[in-house]
């Protein structure tokens, strides 16, 4: 069984279903509420659980109701939370609008994520034991680059999610061995719209990038080789969010286990492909035995 542990966020989604979102100013009233388990950490966690890896996570929930449902939902779905902080104040939230054409607006409040400065030396023992660390960029910068670095430091392979998208240090992308941006991060990282290109002027930074082109698939991009395009398969999407943290999670769990890159993209793109045709976050990610059966 591959090892992964992922140093990132955990937040409560707060999910209100509207017609049409607000003006500014105006109050409308919506048709329903639900509050999900989310945060970019905690679903490529929980997505890498179910597709076969042992997982631990490293993060920080708040002293609040949220904090402990964040917790127990992680412990339910087989992730180690042994070093899982409890900070003072509140959980991180992601308050979500969804309309009826499926658009959404979004406000993300860090709380407890914010309190994630740096490392203990439990954090770097474990980050020790590990195949793989994932890191996206819902903590602090400074622990992000740290966990990259220590990761790097004990020969552990670093896979980065850069979202949301901003400029990354120098330090940070030292560190990466594996950079898996959406198109709009590919583009807003380097200015380029078109994904080759882009993935191009990533791989001055960094030896490896993926770039995941939704309904289209992925690019796989390596220094000294020709970049690879894998099609996603075809299928019916009803609701397309986490399916890029779907993706990360099984695509680490494939290279962990030493399958080729052309063949761990086709993994993944199988369990992202399923978590698509199901509504929700967390809840739509697939099981290993449902990726093996759609993977044939
Ligand atoms: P999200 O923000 O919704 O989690 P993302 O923008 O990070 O996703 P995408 O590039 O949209 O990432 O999708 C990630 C992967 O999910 C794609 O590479 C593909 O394998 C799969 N995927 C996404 N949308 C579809 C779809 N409509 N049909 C099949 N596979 C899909």
């Amino acid at each position: 069984m591959t090892s992964i542990v992922v140093l990132g966020s955990m937040n409560m989604d707060l999910v209100a279903y509207v017609s049409r979102a607000p003006a500014r100013g105006e109050t409308v009233t919506g048709r329903a509420f639900r509050t999900v388990p989310g945060g970019k950490g905690a679903n490529q966690a929980v997505a890498a659980a179910r597709a076969g890896a042992e997982v631990a996570m490293i993060g920080a929930v708040g002293a609040d109701d949220f904090g402990v449902r964040l917790r127990s939902n992680l412990e339910h779905c087989a992730v180690d939370t042994d070093l899982l902080r409890t900070a003072e104040g509140p959980s991180g939230t992601a308050h979500i609008v969804v309309d009826d054409e499926g658009g959404n607006a979004i406000v993300v409040i860090p709380g407890a994520n914010s309190t994630v400065t740096s490392l203990s030396h439990g954090d770097e023992a474990l980050i020790g034991t590990a195949d793989t660390l994932l890191l996206q960029l819902e903590l602090p910068l400074s622990v992000v680059t740290e966990g990259a670095a220590t990761a790097r430091r004990l020969g552990v392979r670093t896979v980065l999610t850069p979202a949301p998208a901003q400029q990354l240090p120098p330090e940070l992308l030292a560190a990466t061995d594996l950079l898996v941006p959406n198109e709009h991060e590919a583009a807003a990282l380097t200015g380029r719209t078109d994904p080759r290109a882009a993935a191009q002027a990533l791989l001055r930074d960094v030896p490896e990038v993926v770039v995941t082109l939704g309904a289209s698939g992925s690019l796989y991009a390596a220094r000294g080789a020709e970049p690879v395009t894998v099609p996603a398969p075809r299928v019916r999407a009803v609701d397309t969010t986490a399916a890029g943290d779907t993706f990360v999670g099984a695509l680490a769990v494939a290279l962990g286990e030493g399958r080729p890159v052309p063949e761990a993209l086709a993994w993944a793109q199988a369990a992202a492909a399923l978590s698509v045709q199901r509504e929700g976050a967390s809840t739509s990610m697939p099981y290993r035995t449902e990726i093996e059966a759609a993977f044939g």
